[in-house]
């Protein structure tokens, strides 16, 4: 569980947004994850009608897949190409407008309200610009923020979270001294200590 190769590594905002343009966007999926079919019932834990966070969402199908099952989706993602891929390739269709806040940013909403992304950086966001949330739905996310922002984004999205709300998280293992990442290693031990 050493992850000492990967602490000092950072990937920028730019970076990422050449990974959109270059199509190198190996961690999208088309099909939905099948740990959240799975789970599901963790995350809802018998409620409807949920307000469910995705962070770092890119074009995650599973954002269609829970607004059509009835809860409010809202995501965050730095690539616009991304978000405007996501509704585009579901055939949604949405309103843009800015973010008084936040200065840049721009919020992308479906016509029928229920899918709200934000394109700006996560660490633009605060609990009274978007509330807080029934649910998350945490996959290539916190293992995609840099080793050195973690705590940053644990106590962010601590945060963002309701008192009875439940967090699905999807982390990977593997050695860290073999891959650079992202995504990055997260020893359990630390995830333990990011979120109590
Ligand atoms: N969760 C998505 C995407 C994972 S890849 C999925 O499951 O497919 C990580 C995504 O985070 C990329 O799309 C990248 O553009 C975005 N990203 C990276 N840093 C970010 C930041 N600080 N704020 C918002 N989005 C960010």
């Amino acid at each position: 569980s050493d992850i000492g190769s990967q602490k000092e590594r950072v990937v920028t905002e730019e970076e990422w947004l050449q990974k959109w343009e270059m199509g190198n966007i190996g961690f999208h999926k088309e099909q939905g994850h099948p740990f959240l079919q799975k789970y599901l019932d963790v995350l809802l834990n018998g409620r409807s009608g949920l307000r469910i966070f995705f962070p770092l969402c890119g074009k995650a199908v599973e954002m269609k897949w829970l607004a059509d099952m009835g809860h409010s989706v809202v995501g965050v993602e730095v690539s616009e190409q991304a978000v405007k891929e996501f509704f585009s390739e579901h055939n949604l269709p949405y309103c843009e407008e800015p973010v008084p806040e936040i200065s840049g940013a721009k919020m992308f909403q479906s016509t029928s309200g229920n899918i709200s992304l934000y394109c700006c950086s996560i660490y633009d966001l605060s609990s009274s610009i978007v509330g807080k949330f029934d649910g998350v739905w945490d996959r290539g996310a916190l293992v995609a923020v840099n080793p050195c922002d973690r705590q940053r984004y644990a106590s962010l999205m601590i945060s963002l979270l309701e008192k009875n709300s439940s967090y699905l998280l999807v982390t990977v293992s593997y050695d860290p001294n073999k891959h650079k990442g992202p995504p990055f290693y997260v020893p359990e031990s630390e995830i333990k200590s990011l979120f109590g």
